[in-house]
């Protein structure tokens, strides 16, 4: 899969690319990361990429130009590479390559994780545009050069930056060949294996730990009583 993250702060995403499964995944090709900063698209004095809202308030709003020419020069660029490249299958060739186009907004829908099965399913190419500020002008939005608004939960965050980051971390787990076993991500919580429902709880050696046992059924040996109690144990 493919995703162009659209950011006034690139160095954020350093750490959750550069470690554990997003950071194999990217080395083994399974998944390439393009981090693209918003203030490059800046046409104004010192790179200005925000202005004051119309109708006056408080804070300052990310403006129309720079992120809407950030976004189609990505995609031009991605349809070019996407046609010469063996790595997206299901495009490969295509002239109509298309992303699925993500703003990052409190306003969204609340991402679930059915939701992330889907967009790791359907789509090869993701642009994500995280905010800043305020938000951005509606008009982004309106003018179609977004698909879904996506809220990561019901609070305010400084910026679109670690939404993107839960995103691009829970998406990548259900990429084939991302997780070392395939099953693993079928098999946590909210999957449909589980009934949507919470996992079971799990332990470790030793089997006592300051007076606490593991549950006798656990090291029984005996699977068919294990599942059982496992499947009793989701919430
Ligand atoms: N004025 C906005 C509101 O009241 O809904 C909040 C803007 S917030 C300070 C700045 C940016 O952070 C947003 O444009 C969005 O990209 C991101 N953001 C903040 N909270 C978020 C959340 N719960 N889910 C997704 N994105 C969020």
């Amino acid at each position: 899969m493919r995703i162009d993250i659209l950011t006034l702060f690139p160095d954020m995403f350093t750490g959750p690319m550069t470690e554990s499964i997003l950071k194999r995944a990217i080395a083994a090709d399974r998944l390439q990361i393009n981090l693209h900063d918003i203030r490059k698209f800046s046409k104004a004095r010192h790179s200005q990429v925000d202005d004051k809202p119309y109708g006056g308030g408080a804070g300052m709003l990310m403006m129309c130009e720079p992120i809407v020419e950030c976004i189609e020069k990505i995609e031009e660029e991605g349809r070019t590479s996407l046609r010469s490249s063996k790595s997206y299958g299901r495009q490969e060739g295509g002239e109509d390559a298309k992303p699925h186009r993500i703003y990052f907004s409190p306003r969204g829908k609340r991402l679930k994780q059915v939701m992330v099965e889907k967009i790791a399913k359907k789509h090869e190419w993701l642009i994500l545009l995280c905010g800043h500020y305020e938000g951005i002008d509606q008009r982004i939005i309106d003018g179609g050069w977004i698909d879904e608004e996506l809220s990561i939960g019901d609070y305010v965050l400084t910026g679109g930056e670690l939404p993107a980051m839960v995103l691009v971390d829970a998406v990548a787990r259900h990429l084939p060949g991302v997780l070392g076993d395939d099953a693993s991500a079928h098999l946590d919580s909210f999957s449909k294996e589980f009934g949507r429902k919470k996992e079971y709880p799990h332990y470790t050696r030793p089997p006592e730990f300051r007076g606490l046992k593991v549950p006798d059924i656990l090291v029984s040996g005996n699977h068919a009583k294990i599942e059982e109690w496992r499947k009793e144990n989701l919430r």
